[in-house]
């Protein structure tokens, strides 16, 4: 019996080698979530707080056993591990991994809501996403590829295809 549940995780990183800590992420997301593809990696403006380097966000989908908290741990663990990455400064945003969609699944725990609240809104989550799912509905109704032509993508670049990770 196949149990798995595909999951979508989006991946950020603005500090250090943000490349090569991205491909460190995806060979540990390897090892919990199976038949794992990575989107096409895209540079962005920082979103929020402006005064600090460039990130390099992509997304990977996957499918995985565990529970969505287990999951949630699981990247977090992995963060940690990459966030102390000999060569990089400690900073808070040397990794982040963010749970996207979970299923088809609605979550809304003090720790973990999915969708990723902010998603629809975030040209660096949604153009990835699409290289990976451009036909997907979230758990609302909304199409991915729809979502996509209502935010902005004028501060984002494609800089490499999904060969990135390999
Ligand atoms: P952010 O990603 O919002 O910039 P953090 O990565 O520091 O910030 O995460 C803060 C908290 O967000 C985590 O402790 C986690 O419990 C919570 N969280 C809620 N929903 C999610 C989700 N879908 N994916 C990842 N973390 C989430
Ligand atoms: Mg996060």
């Amino acid at each position: 019996m196949n149990t798995k549940v595909g999951v979508f995780l989006g991946l950020g990183a603005n500090l250090g080698d943000r490349r090569a800590t991205l491909r460190a992420a995806v060979r540990r997301i390897r090892e919990v979530a199976a038949d794992v593809r990575v989107s096409s990696l895209y540079e962005s403006a920082p979103w929020g707080v402006t005064d600090q380097p460039a990130f390099l966000n992509a997304v990977a989908r996957g499918f995985t056993d565990l529970p969505p908290l287990e999951l949630l741990e699981a990247m977090q663990s992995i963060e940690g591990e990459l966030g102390r990455l000999p060569g990089t400064r400690w900073g808070p945003r040397a990794i982040d991994i963010d749970i996207l969609l979970y299923g088809a699944e609605s979550i809304d725990q003090p720790r973990l809501v999915v969708p990723h609240p902010y998603m629809t809104q975030r040209g660096f989550v949604l153009r990835p996403l699409a290289d990976l799912a451009a036909g997907l509905t979230l758990p609302d109704g909304s199409l991915v590829g729809e979502l996509l032509t209502t935010v902005d993508q004028s501060d984002l670049r494609r800089v490499e295809g999904p060969e990135w990770a390999e």
